[in-house]
């Protein structure tokens, strides 16, 4: 039987919001993680557990409970409001909805799933992007049905996305971010006899003598190890964008924030990685091409020169992230030069002050040449010259044949003096890498066979996104969409199906 004291819901209620920010600001969670696994006070018998509560956990707990399994969800908060799913900025990618059809717009899955491939330059796995644009319609009007309202948006300037596919939640015409998503699929596991355990933090999966996932080691609210027993137990802890240290491995800690789900901190991963789960695409993250310092605004200007360590042009400047994502991280030690003069400057409105602000602080270069500039930023001179002057000419022809920038944004650096600023990669908001699982949802172990008994969905399970993020709302659809595919398998798997 669940613990009365924290796992029932007329516990949450009560508590949920208020708590979650003393538990974060207290660091509540990384203290309760700390904590040796002693033996257990307490044993649950389940057939399914799912270990968090986010975007893929609460869909997978809705389908594995609609199949009949009897389903403890996890969460090592004490709300589903600090989920990825919840603190996202609202977009759902999803074809063939009822909110295009009413917008009069064709799509379908089939083409939804082709984009997902192009613009993951077909690393993404084509069977899991499947799984994914098949269901995103279905989850997208499943939340219409309930009211949340969507504005549908493109991504129209390098075309990648021709389709207006990406839903944005709206309360009141403004955009309402994750909440509403967040909300709706807590309120529906409310209608369930879904047990959800909060303030309980799933730490190592127990396994049987042929190594079928037979169950979970918890931490409950007190510090206490609890033992969940399941026939299947599914991993949806979100990825690993609020580990530091695994961040550090992979290369990407040392970049600055755009903001994170706290609670993101790799459990899921490192849970399976214990098992020989194998892990790919772990040095591939949600890392946007940010100006360091922020000191000519939050993002990168389209009309600049943007060239890497060897002075190369390497990125058309006014791309969408789906572009400058992977272009920054292709370059040499994933840095970036954004080059301007003074009429660039005054065309983007970077006053002396601003500029004099930025080169005080060390982060803006200034020479009265291109080729001191180069110099100054220890960039090849001849490389560099010939790159201002390549672009010179197309702004001059007012035609970008490298990069299709339109000409509108095609400034010449001819008006001295000149300056650089410093590109880099942000810290991930959502990492891409996780364990391989196959189209449903099973994880893969070393000897390339299924781990019995453990799925893994949302952030924790690679292959959605491949190297480069699809899009806006890819996220939220797939982990959804691969979160109902989890738990569907899972019940069968519990019930003997
Ligand atoms: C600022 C921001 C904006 C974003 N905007 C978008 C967007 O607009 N569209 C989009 O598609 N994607 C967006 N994303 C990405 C998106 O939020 C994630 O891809 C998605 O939430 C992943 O779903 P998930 O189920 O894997 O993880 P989550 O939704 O984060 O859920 C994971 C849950 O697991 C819990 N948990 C972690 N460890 C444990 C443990 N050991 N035991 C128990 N529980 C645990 C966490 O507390 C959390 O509640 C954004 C992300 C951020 C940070």
């Amino acid at each position: 039987m669940a613990d009365k004291g924290t796992s029932r819901r007329g516990f949450l209620k009560g508590s949920v919001i208020a708590g979650a920010g003393a538990l974060a600001a207290q660091g509540g969670v990384a203290a309760a993680q700390d904590a040796a696994a002693d033996a257990p006070v307490e044993t649950f018998d389940f057939d399914v557990v799912i270990v968090g509560a986010g975007a893929a956990g609460m869909w997978a707990a809705l389908e594995a409970s609609a199949a009949g399994a009897k389903v403890a969800l996890l969460e090592k908060h004490n709300t589903v409001l600090l989920s990825g799913c919840a603190l996202c900025g609202g977009a759902i990618l999803a074809s063939n909805t009822k909110v295009q059809q009413e917008a009069g717009i064709e799509d379908t899955p089939e083409q939804h799933l082709i984009d997902h491939m192009r613009i993951s330059r077909m690393t993404a796995n084509p069977e899991i992007v499947a799984a994914y644009t098949k269901l995103s319609g279905e989850i997208c009007d499943w939340f219409s049905d309930r009211g949340v309202e969507f504005r549908l948006a493109q991504f129209a300037l390098n075309h990648e996305l021709p389709t207006p596919r990406a839903h944005w939640t709206q309360i009141d015409g403004a955009d309402a971010g994750g909440k509403p998503f967040a909300e709706n699929l807590i309120a529906a596991v409310e209608e369930t006899d879904v047990e959800v355990f909060y303030l309980t933090v799933g730490k190592k999966l127990l396994t049987d003598d042929e190594g079928a996932v037979v169950g979970i080691l918890a931490e409950n609210a007190d510090g206490a190890t609890v033992q969940f027993n399941a026939k299947a137990v599914i991993l949806s802890t979100g990825g690993f964008p609020a580990n530091h240290a695994m961040l550090t491995q992979y290369n990407m800690a040392h970049f600055e924030s755009l903001g994170y789900a706290p609670g993101a901190t790799g459990d899921g991963i490192n849970m399976g990685a214990d098992l020989g789960a194998i892990l790919d695409d772990m040095d591939r993250a949600g890392c946007f091409q940010l100006i360091r310092g922020g000191i000519l605004g939050a993002w990168p200007a389209g009309n600049t020169l943007m060239v890497n360590m060897n002075g190369k042009r390497y990125v058309g400047e006014h791309s969408e992230y789906m572009t400058t994502i992977p272009a920054i991280h292709e370059q040499p030690d994933r840095l970036g030069w954004l080059l301007f003069d003074s009429a660039i400057a005054e065309a983007n409105g970077w006053t002396e002050e601003v500029l004099a602000d930025a080169l005080s602080k060390g982060l803006l270069a200034k020479a009265d040449t291109v080729a001191d500039l180069a110099k100054w930023i220890f960039v090849d001179v001849d490389a560099m010259t010939a790159a201002v002057e390549a672009y010179n000419a197309m702004c001059e022809a007012g035609e970008d044949t490298a990069f299709g920038k339109p000409a509108e944004m095609l400034l010449p650096l001819a008006t001295g003096p000149f300056y650089a600023a410093r590109l880099w990669p942000s810290r991930p908001m959502t990492t891409y890498g996780g364990m391989v699982i196959n189209a449903d949802t099973q994880v893969i172990g070393s000897d390339r066979k299924p781990i019995a008994g453990l799925y893994s969905a949302g952030d924790d399970a690679c292959g959605l996104f491949g190297k480069n993020y699809p899009g806006s709302g890819t996220g939220i659809g797939g982990g959804m969409a691969l979160g109902r595919v989890a738990g569907k398998n899972a019940a069968a798997l519990a019930l003997g199906e």
